[in-house]
């Protein structure tokens, strides 16, 4: 995988169990050097374009864990047993391949098992890398929109053939976008300069993923308005990323339930349920 000739997928939610992960029914029962698989995954980016999946799920039978423990595997996708079909109609990320998978008495040798891997922290911990980048990756957007629109607005004359530029509430927009690319830059950094020290806890990683994500979907938002019926065609990258965003502010994390977890952070009480 690392040379790029393999490629890779993470199969955590279910149809059944997005945002509650901790519900989900795919099981994995020890049977002597084997673990056998059964279960369903949804919306698995690469899912079927993958060679390995990583796979999480409950285990049963398995020593030194108790009953139901989430564990990860590793899952070759060509094994009997394992299918996988993709989603279509998607008016997001249409860029990549998202699929569903099914894993009917697929069996693996133990030796597949992530061995560090025990309950819903192992792949919360993989998600914080991701939702880490995917912070970053809402600026890029953001930062598209924003300048998108501010070359826009120079050059469309509207009311005396004055530039909208000229017009204060057009820089008010402007202004508002660029204030809050700085801020999300910034969080991001200091975000960045913590994980170096080892000190990024998850709320701090909930804070960067929610408000970017949100930040850059306000930014685009914003910049289709100042462009007119111009910001919905295809001619500028402004719709692309809008509808882009709409994935980034659900997966990872929704918005919601980054909120319930810097809620958790300051209050001490747990609101998921
Ligand atoms: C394009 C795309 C690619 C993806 N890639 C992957 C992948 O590679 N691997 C993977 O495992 N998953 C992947 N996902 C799945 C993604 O992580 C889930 O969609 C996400 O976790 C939300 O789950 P859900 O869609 O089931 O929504 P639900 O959990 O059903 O949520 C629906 C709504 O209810 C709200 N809600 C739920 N519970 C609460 C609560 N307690 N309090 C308040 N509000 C609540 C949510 O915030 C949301 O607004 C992908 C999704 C998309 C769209």
């Amino acid at each position: 995988m690392a040379t790029g000739e393999k490629l890779g997928c993470f199969g955590l939610t279910e149809p059944d169990f997005g945002s509650n992960p901790g519900g989900m029914r795919t099981r994995a029962d020890r049977s002597g050097d084997e673990y056998i698989l059964n279960g369903e995954k949804m919306w698995i980016t690469s899912g079927s374009i993958a060679d390995v999946a990583v796979i999480w799920a409950k285990t049963y039978g398995d020593p030194g864990h108790q009953d139901g423990t989430v564990r990860g595997f590793l899952v070759e996708t060509n094994r009997p047993g394992f299918g996988s079909w993709d989603v279509h109609g998607k008016w997001s990320l249409r860029a990549s391949v998202t699929s569903g998978l099914s894993m009917q008495d697929v069996r693996i040798p133990a030796t597949n098992l992530l061995p560090e891997s025990g309950g819903l922290k192992s792949p919360l911990m993989c998600l914080n890398q991701a939702r880490y980048g995917i912070a970053w990756g809402g600026i890029g957007a953001a930062m598209s929109c924003y300048d998108t629109a501010r070359q826009y607005s120079l050059v469309r004359k509207q009311f005396r053939d004055q530039p909208i530029a000229s017009h204060q509430l057009v820089q008010e927009k402007l202004a508002w976008m660029i204030t809050e690319i700085t801020k999300a830059q910034l969080l991001a950094v200091q975000a960045g300069r913590l994980k170096d020290k080892g000190k990024l806890e998850p709320a701090h990683i909930s804070m960067l993923k929610r408000n970017n994500a949100a930040m850059a979907l306000d930014c685009a938002r914003l910049s289709r308005d100042l462009l007119g019926a111009n910001g919905i065609t295809d001619e500028y990258p402004i719709m692309r990323h809008l509808c882009n965003l709409e994935t980034v502010k659900t997966y990872e994390g929704t918005d919601h339930i980054h909120a319930l977890v810097i809620g958790e952070k300051v209050t001490g009480v747990a609101a998921y349920r």
